[in-house]
């Protein structure tokens, strides 16, 4: 059964509403889920998907860059739900016993103009009777970062209100609280792929002529970049009451289980709602309707059209066509300075056998986003090439920098 299905049902009793200190909060929180179940389109990522995902999601940021920019809802209002899992499990972390075997997000566009969305996490509890949905609502920009995000008020409100635990965390770095925010949406996961990719990078000594750089810091970068696009307000369906919580000792223990909890799962939807946009290999089914209404219990209830979310090749093959289709993109929607000259490939990184997608990081360095074999261009004069005279303007603005 689709777990958008069980949350339906669920929702039909005040009483397994998790949230809410009083019946006429649960009652309010309730119709509002309901609403948003009736108006969304119904997603369902299937096993092999939900895991292609967590791995993409993974993936080093110039990659992740290029799935945030297809990272678009196909409808206004959607749900997405995905085999909660098998996604810890492709993360390397372990499931827990109680750890409920599908999860889902209402997702929805915010803004008239720009590509702006807010998702909201949603879910069973382990023994499959209370409907739980996140206090906290993250929000990304597909194409800008969301400059300032101290000025939105809810932000503001959770930095507040997080700063004892943050401080109690990282007692002497100046860790600003937006940076907390930004690597909530990341998540734990994450930190440990990009130093596992950071590490992995090469060793300068080698060869001649070689730049004083690494792909760890252009990585480094470009995660900031990305998590510049994100940030994290209350649930909209919960806010007054998160709001007028008196209790701040425990609201505080209560937002900082859910950031714990949903942290990176932010970045793994949006490698999701990539997937889903890739028609060339994701397919989407429509469910057939057997009718409008439907047994559940002795209930009768609407039936749940939904989609799903398969794959139309083998997982390894589609992971391998999406993240080279996403690199290109990355690689594309970067300024590249022409240079006449040449490039010089480190041939002791990345895989020999990986078709390249080189990424600029500066005017002369650039990296494969697969795979991340490094080359640097050089110069003529570097190699003393006095035949191509027409190149000396160029030189010099190169030069004079
Ligand atoms: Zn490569």
């Amino acid at each position: 059964m689709l777990l958008i299905e069980q949350i339906s049902t669920a929702l039909q009793n005040p009483k397994r509403i998790l949230t809410g200190d009083d019946q006429a909060e649960r009652k309010r929180h309730a119709l509002s889920l309901r609403t948003r179940v009736i108006e969304s389109r119904r997603f369902y990522a299937n096993e092999d998907v939900s895991r292609s995902a967590a791995r993409l999601g993974l993936d080093n940021p110039d990659i992740l860059m290029g799935m945030l920019r297809n990272a678009r809802l196909p409808f206004e209002k959607v749900w997405i739900e995905w085999h909660n899992r098998a996604h810890i499990e492709e993360t390397g972390d372990d499931v827990a016993d109680d750890a409920p075997e599908k999860i889902g997000a209402f997702i929805q566009r915010i803004d008239e103009d720009k590509p702006i969305y807010r998702m909201n996490i949603c879910g069973m509890d382990g023994k499959g009777y209370g409907v739980a949905e996140s206090p906290l609502s993250y929000i990304w920009n597909a194409y800008e970062p969301i400059e300032d995000i101290l000025a939105i008020p809810d932000t503001k409100f959770i930095c507040d209100l997080m700063k004892p635990v943050w401080d109690e965390i990282t007692p002497s770095s100046e860790v600003m609280p937006e940076r907390m925010i930004r690597i909530s949406c990341l998540g734990s996961a994450y930190s440990r792929a990009l130093r596992g990719l950071t590490s992995n990078t090469v060793d300068l000594s080698g060869e001649e002529n070689e730049p004083d750089y690494g792909v760890a810091d252009h990585y480094i970068e470009q995660t900031n970049q990305f998590s510049n696009h994100f940030t994290i307000v209350l649930n909209p369906a919960l806010r007054k009451w998160l709001r007028n919580a008196t209790n701040h000792l425990e609201l505080r223990k209560y937002i900082a289980r859910d950031l714990i909890e949903s942290a990176g799962t932010v970045r793994y939807v949006v490698s999701l709602l990539a997937m889903i946009n890739q028609g060339d290999y994701i397919s989407r089914e429509p469910s057939v309707r057997p009718s409008h209404k439907r047994m559940m219990g002795n209930r009768l209830v609407p039936y749940l059209d939904h989609w799903t979310v398969t794959m139309k090749v083998p997982r390894k093959i589609a992971e391998q066509k999406i993240r080279h289709a996403y690199a290109e993109r990355a690689s594309t929607e970067m300024p590249r300075q022409e240079i006449i000259g040449h490039w010089k490939q480190r041939h002791n990184t990345g895989d020999p056998n990986c078709e390249h997608v080189f990424v600029p990081k500066t005017h002369n360095h650039e990296h494969c986003a697969l795979c991340g074999r490094f080359r640097w261009h050089v110069k003529e004069y570097m190699r003393g090439n006095a035949e191509i005279g027409f190149v000396t303007k160029d030189r010099l603005l190169v030069e004079a920098k």
